[in-house]
């Protein structure tokens, strides 16, 4: 089963349209051209593993920033083929006397990459709420196998972080004010049904009711692959009154300082960032909860890769006012399957 899943996984980033989405994505995009072109103490005279190299744009950056060699990798055939052309289109091929060489297949299992070790690890791997389908695993795997000791990983910092979301959030506002109508009725039916399914959506910051906190924090240079998997309290503090409906995920990414010492950079998908395709997560509570000015709301957030289910998460939620009994918490699970 695992085999199928993966090769439905790599055919998914065979077609051009995915390729289009990531790169016309420019907070994402340009975070990893300035992380790689505006750091010349990191990558001039490097050599650079790009881990899932899709269409090469990452392999060109670092060609661009003075790497001494870049292997791009990718397991999808097709679109390692046309890294392959594209690379070589821009003359930065090793044909054409540039750095950078494609090499078709898994990460896992590519025995050769033309060198022993590697400087620097680039990927983007980062998935909706950071961990839903994410080749973190390979990512790591690559470290591990590839990275010399001391070496950088592109980016090498990522918080999942939280807050409290209106029905907003959950985009039922809608229905408030059809043309002057209420269509309350439409609203209570999707909230009814929403319990146990991730919304993907594009959150309003103003449809945030508490302050933002940190549930997870991952240094990529460092971390096992088990420290992707988390269990975190957090406590979502509302500066005035309101109800919260549901759980409002995203992720910031940094290429921090260690690495990146010219220019340090980070990649926010906060709804009062500039909007990114992965947009925001929405863990729908089971009912709304009032929430007086001042109130808190404590949460537990699990997100664990699925023992049972090959690339899929299981998240799960308990929540209730901050103090209160064990007892009196909610709690709601989510699956996300690719
Ligand atoms: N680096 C490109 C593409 C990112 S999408 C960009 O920034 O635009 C992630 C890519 O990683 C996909 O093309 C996918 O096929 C590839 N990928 C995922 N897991 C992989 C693995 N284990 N080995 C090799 N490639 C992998």
């Amino acid at each position: 089963a695992s085999a199928r899943i993966d090769a439905a996984y790599f055919e998914s980033y065979s077609t051009f349209d995915i390729h289009r989405e990531m790169l016309g994505d420019k907070p994402r995009t340009e975070a990893y051209r300035d992380a790689l072109e505006a750091n010349p103490s990191l990558i001039k005279g490097a050599r650079v593993l790009d881990v899932g190299c899709g269409s090469g744009i990452l392999s060109m950056f670092a060609a661009l920033g003075g790497a001494a060699s870049v292997v791009g990798l990718d397991a999808s055939e097709r679109i390692a083929g046309f890294a392959r052309k594209n690379v070589a289109a821009n003359g930065l091929d090793r044909e054409s006397g540039g750095p950078v060489s494609i090499v078709t297949g898994r990460v896992e299992q590519v025995a050769d990459i033309g060198s022993e070790q590697v400087d620097v690890i680039v990927s983007e791997w980062m998935g909706y709420a950071l961990l839903f389908e994410t080749m973190l695993d390979s990512v790591l795997a690559a470290r591990d196998r590839w990275l010399r000791p001391g070496g950088a990983v592109l980016p090498d910092v990522a918080t999942v972080m939280v807050a409290g979301g209106s029905d907003a959030a959950m985009g039922l506002d809608f229905w408030e004010d059809v043309y002057g109508f209420s269509m309350r009725p439409m609203a209570d039916e999707l909230r009814a049904a929403a319990p146990g399914r991730v919304i993907v959506r594009e959150v309003p910051a103003s449809a945030l009711v508490t302050a933002a906190a940190e549930a997870h924090r991952m240094d990529l240079a460092a971390m096992a692959p088990s420290g992707q998997d988390f269990t975190a309290e957090v406590v979502l503090a509302a500066a005035q009154a309101g109800e919260c409906s549901c759980v409002v995920v995203w992720f910031d990414a940094e290429f921090s300082a260690r690495f990146c010492r010219e220019r340090p950079v980070r990649l926010s998908t906060a709804p009062d960032a500039a909007p990114t395709h992965w947009m925001q997560a929405v863990l729908p509570l089971r009912a709304p909860v009032a929430l007086e000015a001042g109130a808190r709301l404590a949460c537990r957030l699990s997100m664990a890769r699925s023992p049972a289910r090959h690339r899929a998460l299981d998240v799960s939620l308990e929540y209730g006012a901050a103090g209160g009994a064990p007892g009196a918490r909610e709690a709601v699970s989510f699956s996300m399957e690719v």
